[in-house]
């Protein structure tokens, strides 16, 4: 079964609600097995709403839409659908009963609008509403009625609870095969989409012939580059097993570039390994401003392994707190010192530092962009630089996570404690 989602209300056009119903609908139908083949938006208008319909029916077997179900003379969702099907509206008197039981049960007057919402198209069958006032409806359309129109409210969980008990079983009875697709996250940090793309070349040739299962690269901007892997098979179960397969294929390729799985940021994971190896984290921030301790703090438990850090943004601070000696203060000199001085200040295994120049301005004849991360762990006390692209925002954050990946890495060498 090839399904279409339509979300119905002009103040999704305007920008002024964003459109969670389709994406929570998409993922729905993804994890049931059945293909989603477009999402559409249209206004609150009839004849638009209609055309949609009609377009989305050529080419899908099923459509949901979602949204213009409510009292008002503006919610046409019920008026569309019956113009398609060809029939009539008639009131329902079983659904009338009901709207009227739950304004009598909450001692309210019902304004006579509401029965609207007991309109039916002709050969429908209604999805009884528990949650809201306004059903849902199962829409037989086409010849021999072997093509669905679902119609359910556009109120977030409504919809939700519709779709789960009513539309997604009606969906799986009409393909008949049940198969399930899973997919699965990597999230990798310094290498370009092209690059990645370069690497995983020969595996996704093998898996464009295959078919199943495929891989995707979707970039995150200061978040790094994720690779989703998804698979289908006849159970969730076998689909998981696919997974695992193929996630081990490409982390044989891409190696450390992956620092994380589906939802688990940088500041996580670098967590997870200092309390793997045992070790205690202090930071000393300069061209970031704290922007490396607030990712590191939003992880929950940062107590274990977090110490604390110091913002060393003026020279002074640097020289005097930090103990870094007097001289340009965007080097390799300032930044290594930077990492030993607040390791040693606040009693931590480690320390890591950033120092650089944001911008838009030079400054030590270094142009903006120019960052030195620096690093004390045991005996190791080093720095690299690195060249961010960007205006002032970008470089900071592009520093922030970069520290933090530098620190992932050497931990990767560093034995479990
Ligand atoms: P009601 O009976 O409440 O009028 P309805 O079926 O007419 O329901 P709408 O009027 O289209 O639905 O939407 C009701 C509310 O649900 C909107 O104000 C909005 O907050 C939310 N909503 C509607 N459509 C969406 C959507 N596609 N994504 C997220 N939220 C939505
Ligand atoms: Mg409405």
């Amino acid at each position: 079964v090839r399904c279409e989602v339509l979300a119905v209300g002009t103040e999704l056009l305007l920008g002024q609600i964003v459109d969670t119903n389709s994406s929570w609908i998409g993922e729905q139908l993804a994890l049931a097995g059945i293909d989603s083949v477009r999402q559409v938006k249209v206004g609150d208008n009839q004849p638009r709403i209609v055309a949609a319909l009609r377009t989305a029916l050529e080419q899908a077997d099923a459509v949901i839409v979602c949204g213009g179900l409510g009292p008002t003379q503006d919610d046409i969702t019920r008026e569309a659908i019956a113009e398609v099907m060809g029939v009539e509206l008639r009131r329902d008197d079983a659904v009338a009963e009901v709207i009227a039981g739950m304004f009598a049960t909450r001692g309210r007057r019902m304004p006579e609008n509401n029965l609207r919402q007991a309109d039916v198209p002709d050969g429908a069958t209604v999805i009884e509403q528990r949650l809201g006032t306004a059903p849902g409806l199962i829409c037989p359309v086409g010849p021999g009625g072997d093509k669905v129109v679902y119609a359910v409210p556009g109120v977030p969980y409504e919809m939700q609870e519709m779709v789960e008990r009513a539309i997604i079983p009606d969906l799986q009875r009409r393909s008949g095969e049940r198969s399930a697709i899973r997919s699965r996250v990597l999230r990798t940090w310094g290498e370009s989409e092209s690059g990645l793309a370069e690497r995983l070349a020969p595996r996704l040739d093998a898996l464009d012939v295959a078919g199943n299962p495929t891989l995707a690269f979707l970039a995150s901007g200061i978040e790094g580059i994720k690779v989703r892997i998804t698979a289908r098979a006849a159970t969730p179960e076998e689909a998981e097993a696919l997974l695992a397969a193929e996630e081990a294929e490409v982390r044989a390729v891409l190696g450390e570039l992956v620092f994380a799985v589906d939802e688990e940021t940088m500041e996580a994971s670098v967590g997870r390994q200092l309390v793997a190896c045992g070790l205690t984290l202090a930071v000393a921030e300069s061209v970031t401003g704290g922007l490396v301790q607030a990712r590191i703090v939003s992880v929950a438990g940062a107590s274990e392994f977090f110490v604390g850090g110091v913002v060393a943004y003026d020279s002074k601070v640097k020289f005097d707190l930090l103990r870094v000696p007097e001289g340009p203060v965007v080097s390799e000199a300032a930044a290594t010192a930077m990492a030993d001085g607040v390791r040693t200040l606040l009693g931590a295994d480690v320390g890591v530092s950033t120092t650089g120049v944001a911008g838009p301005t030079e400054q030590d004849g270094e142009p903006p962009g120019t960052v030195w991360l620096g690093l004390a762990l045991g005996d190791r006390v080093e720095a690299v630089q690195i060249r961010l692209p960007g205006d002032r925002d970008r470089v900071r954050q592009y520093a922030a996570i970069s520290v933090l990946d530098r620190l992932r890495r050497v931990l990767l060498e560093t034995p479990a404690g």
